[in-house]
């Protein structure tokens, strides 16, 4: 049957415009085409910036940028199964999953609505000293300005989401560019927030060459802050290049996880399976690295095995499948690439190879640290299992990329568990579930390569302001 071909408009200030240039957007499974766009260029980009300032000059308060989240929220409730199609039809993101995203888009959505309402300063207790005494002060937040926002093909909803609900609520307009394999969700989120009533200039959606809408958000200065989730390699330079804006980075990771002899086996193992493998293993926090106490590890890995080589593989829209497609034909044979390289140096494939074209789930051991599929992302359906023999070695083994986004340690004692939380240099530290674990209102971000920044919406609205002293001297 042939594919549904959805036909979007880019949105700019409150119209959605044709550009007389098009662009195809294609299904990583099938590979035929699932939508058409118009192409944007450098020229459209600064209109979307001009009508982004015009929009800053009509401030909204509170109550109305609250009320148009809460809109969008119930809009997207009411068509997340719509949602959830057009994110498996042009991410091959598999339809459980990507109904997964699609609910939590809802929660995002939710929680930037409550954070409009309660955003507020704080009250300074002046005279604390000597020279505050006559004096009341308190703070307020203020929009950092336009926002430029620049996303991944992997959550091409829910990462949206949390670059312009935010957004909205801090009273930052944006102009957001989508990844190019991935734009249809990103315009299906747009059209919801342009019926929930957001004034024009607003919401603003690109979808062209990446470098040249990229440099007009970096070169132009009415662009206060530009908030960036993908590859390192891309959102480094970018923050080199932007020196005089605000910059936050949500970058990669090479995910490792601890399994103490002393935990529930099957449990972890049955946790590890889902999470190293779902979409593909295409999430910044996918399992890569699994590390299992040596007294476990033979035990560990009889459980595992089975469990990733009883993962379905095939079509993403079928409800059966659990691992579908990596995005692109290149992400595929890098990542086979990588895996023959370590095969080559010594590793051994417990589960892997190829069905209906398709990378199948792949387990590697006798993996050495500066193998690719361990210090660096992988970005695949691919996990390595190493066994460790003292706690201190497990820690260094998990530590040991230049990576730290989130880690995570399985272990039935609360010490063990303190122990990790403090040692492991990583963002967020996820004790007796995934490390993939993540909920839409926690501070979610990395540290060393990995980012410089927390998003969730309470955390990015702090970063999408700026704290303005308000200092009254009492007469
Ligand atoms: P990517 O290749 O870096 O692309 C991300 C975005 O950057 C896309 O919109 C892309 O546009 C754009 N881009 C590429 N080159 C650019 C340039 N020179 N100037 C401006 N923009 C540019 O990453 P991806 O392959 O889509 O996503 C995978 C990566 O994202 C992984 O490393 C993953 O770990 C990371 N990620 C991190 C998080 C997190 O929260 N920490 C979450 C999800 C994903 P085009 O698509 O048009 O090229």
């Amino acid at each position: 049957m042939a594919a549904t071909i959805a036909e979007r408009k880019l949105l700019v200030d409150g119209e959605w415009v044709e550009t007389g240039e098009w662009q195809e957007v294609r299904s990583p499974y099938s590979g035929d085409v699932v939508g058409r766009l118009p192409k944007a260029g450098a020229d459209l980009a600064r209109q979307a910036i001009d009508a982004a300032a015009r929009a800053l000059g009509e401030p909204l308060p509170a109550h109305r940028r609250a009320a148009i989240l809460d809109r969008v929220a119930h809009l997207v409730e009411e068509r997340q199964e719509e949602l959830a199609q057009t994110i498996c039809a042009e991410a091959g993101k598999p339809l459980k999953a990507a109904r997964v995203e699609a609910s939590r888009v809802v929660s995002t959505y939710t929680t930037a609505s409550t954070i409009a309402r309660t955003l507020a300063g704080e009250v300074v207790p002046m005279d604390a000293s000597e020279a505050g005494v006559g004096k009341l002060a308190f703070t307020i937040r203020e929009p950092i300005g336009i926002v430029g926002a620049i996303s991944p093909f992997n959550f091409p909803a829910n990462l949206v989401a949390h670059k312009i609900a935010p957004a909205l609520a801090a009273g930052c307009p944006v102009v957001l560019k989508p990844a190019s394999q991935t734009p249809l969700s990103a315009l299906f989120l747009a059209e919801l927030e342009h019926e929930a009533g957001l004034p024009a200039g607003w919401l603003n959606v690109l979808v062209g060459q990446a470098s040249e809408i990229g440099d007009v958000l970096v070169e132009d200065e009415r662009v206060k802050m530009l908030t960036f989730t993908g590859s390192s390699g891309v959102g480094w330079d970018l923050r080199a290049r932007a020196a005089k804006k605000k910059v936050s980075l949500e970058l990669g990771n090479s995910t490792p996880v601890l399994v103490e002899a002393d935990t529930d086996l099957e449990d972890a193992a049955t946790r590890l399976a889902q999470h190293a493998f779902s979409f593909a293993g295409q999430s910044c926090i996918s399992v890569q690295r699994i590390y299992v106490r040596r007294a476990a590890y033979d035990d560990f890995v009889a459980r595992f095995v089975p469990k990733v080589e009883a993962l379905r593989v095939g079509d993403p829209a079928s409800d059966e499948t659990d691992v579908g497609p990596v995005i692109d034909e290149g992400s595929k044979e890098r990542i086979a690439a990588w895996i023959a390289e370590a095969k080559k140096g010594g590793a051994r494939e417990l589960a892997g190879g190829e069905e209906h074209g398709l990378l199948r789930p792949t387990v590697l051991a006798d993996v050495t640290p500066d193998m690719k599929v361990s210090c660096q992302e992988i970005f695949g359906p691919v996990c390595t299992v190493t066994p460790y023999d003292t706690l201190e070695e497990g820690l260094e083994l998990a530590n040991s990329t230049e990576f730290g986004l989130q880690a995570g340690i399985f272990t039935g004692s609360v010490d063990t568990a303190l122990a990790a939380a403090r040692r492991l240099e990583f963002g967020g530290v996820v004790v007796n579930e995934a490390p993939t674990f993540r909920a839409d209102q926690m501070p979610y971000g990395g540290i060393k390569a990995s980012g410089n920044t927390k998003e969730g919406p309470a955390y990015t609205v702090r970063e999408m302001t700026e704290e303005r002293l308000v200092v009254l001297a009492e007469r």
